[in-house]
Parts: structure tokens; sequence; C-alpha cells
């Protein structure tokens, strides 16, 4: 469903480009979220405080919500925005629901963030849309926030030091995710795209234990990585059962079963290594300096 129409039937108004409705002094946006490390985006009721959300605070919320999940976001502050499903089309139902969610704010004392998140002044000169919601600031505390950060990733970021040992220890990580695709394939006959979703994800795991930047680039060296790995196996366990066979590989693949075999397997094991990337690449990319890039552009506004 649209936004605007969803909006409309919730009794959001539109404001500035965002929609807004105030529920018993707590002002709610009606957002379009992007589910972190996903693509999927669902519309969602946005409610930004003045503190990080704790586990006592998520597990009250829950309580009074009847949700098993809740969405936890940054916005300006860390953990400080809490996301609920807009459940109800009866508006009614509605109402009561988010009151209710809005009583537990009131109990465990979060208030709603009325004042600038980097200076904590109330009297603030600017606004700003963080996904979705309208956030007072001064201009000049964004502008000296995005100056640090970026003097910051261009210094720090761009630091070359560790990054030897944690393409090494990406590549060991890539291994080990490689491992139970492996035994699979051994054990059964099968691959499973599920199995090799674990390639990318181990092989990041290593790299961020190895201790280098985690620049915009890791992304290319994370599928690298996937794509040596998971093809090459491959290949290097049709050439091994023709070494075994006791004929050299040029021979193995004059015979036509062997020959038909070896495309079949190279083409799943590169279709998928490209979907477990594909799956991946949201997921890592939240990770590296890329996210943190994304979000100060949109600061900058
Ligand atoms: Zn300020």
């Amino acid at each position: 469903m649209k936004l605007e129409l969803l909006a409309e039937k919730l009794g959001f108004q539109q404001k500035e480009g965002t929609f807004v409705r105030t529920f018993s002094g707590y002002e709610a946006s009606l957002v379009m979220y992007k589910v972190p490390g996903s693509y999927v985006k669902i519309p969602m009721v946005l409610f930004v405080l003045n503190k990080s959300i704790d586990k006592e605070d998520t597990k009250a919320i829950m309580k009074a919500s009847k949700l098993r999940g809740i969405f936890k976001e940054s916005v300006a502050l860390k953990d400080n925005a809490i996301l609920i499903q807009p459940r109800f089309n009866n508006n009614e139902k509605f109402d009561a629901y988010v009151n209710k969610i809005v009583s537990t704010f009131e109990d465990l004392r979060l208030k709603q963030l009325d004042y600038c998140p980097y200076c904590g002044e109330g009297e603030t000169d600017s606004k700003r849309i963080l996904k979705g919601t309208i956030i007072h600031v001064h201009d000049r505390c964004v502008k000296d926030f995005v100056e640090k950060v970026s003097t910051h990733l261009e210094t720090v970021g761009n630091s070359k030091e560790n990054l030897l040992k944690s393409i090494i220890f990406a590549l060991i990580g890539g291994f080990i995710g490689l491992l139970p695709s492996i035994i699979i394939l051994f054990a059964t006959g099968f691959y499973s795209a599920w199995l090799f979703l674990l390639i990318p994800f181990a092989a990041f795991y290593g790299f961020k234990k190895g201790g280098a930047q985690r620049g915009s680039y890791v992304m290319v060296i994370i599928a690298l990585i996937s794509f040596i790995l998971a093809p090459g196996f491959m290949a290097f366990a049709y050439y091994s059962m023709a070494i075994v066979n006791e004929l050299t590989f040029a021979e193995a693949l004059a015979i036509d079963e062997f020959r038909a075999d070896f495309v079949t397997d190279m083409i799943m094991s590169v279709v998928f290594t490209a979907l477990a990337v594909f799956f991946s690449w949201k997921k890592i990319y939240t990770q590296t300096h890329g996210q943190i890039k994304k979000d100060i552009s949109e600061l900058k506004g």
C-alpha cells in the first residue's frame, strides 16, 4: 500500500514531506522502513526518544504491545528510536494499540527527542529529515559532527594497517564457511544455496578479526574471496577425482559424463556464490564505512 494512503487511513498528517501524528504528546512518524541488512521496505510507525532504549525498556514495550519483536533504530542518538508495525486497519483498534505503547514510554520515563541531539540544547535553528522523521538541530552542530566524522573516515578510514592480515583471515574464514557445503555435497550430492551464504559471512567475520579498517572496498574483497573459494573448490574436487582414477584432468574431461557433471557443478557453484554474495551484501555493507558515509550524506541534507 502507498504510504500516503496508509497515512490518510491512520490519521497521519503531511508535514514537510513526512507523515506525523501525535499520540498523548509523543510525535510519531509513519515511515517506509528499510529492514536492516535486507532489500525489504515496510511501512512502520516511528517514535524518536531522548535516550537509548535498553533491554528492560524493550521488554516492557514488547509486553505492552504484545509484539514478539520490535525494531530499534538509531536516529541521531544510539538506539533511541522504536518502530512498530501499523497492525490494524481499524482506526479505533490502532489508536488503542499505539496509545498503550505510548503509555509504556511514560512509565519508562522515555521522552520524545525535542532538543538538538548533538549538544542537548532546546532552542534549535534547523531541521533534518532522518529515517523519514523530522529532527530539530542546530546547523552548526550538524556541520561540526559531519566534519568530525568525515575527517575521521579520511584519516583512519584510509589506513592500510592490518589489511594483509585481514585479507588472509578473510580467506581462512571463507574456507571455514565453505566446509559445510563441501561436507553436505560429499554426503548427499546436493548443494544448498543457504549453506553457500556462510562463505561471505565467514569471510567477513575473518576480515573483522584481522583488525583492518572497513572501507567500502571490503565488499569487493569478500565477493572476490567467495568467487575464488567456491568454484575453485569445485574445480579442485573434479581435478582430485581425475587423479584418484589415475587420469590426467584433460583425459577425464574427454569422458562425456565427467565433463557434463563438471560443467554443471561449476555453473551451479558460480550461481550459488552469486546468490550468496547478493543476499549477504546489504548485511555486510551496513558494517562498513560505506554505511557511515551514507548516514552522513543524509545529515548534510
Ligand atoms: Zn546543537
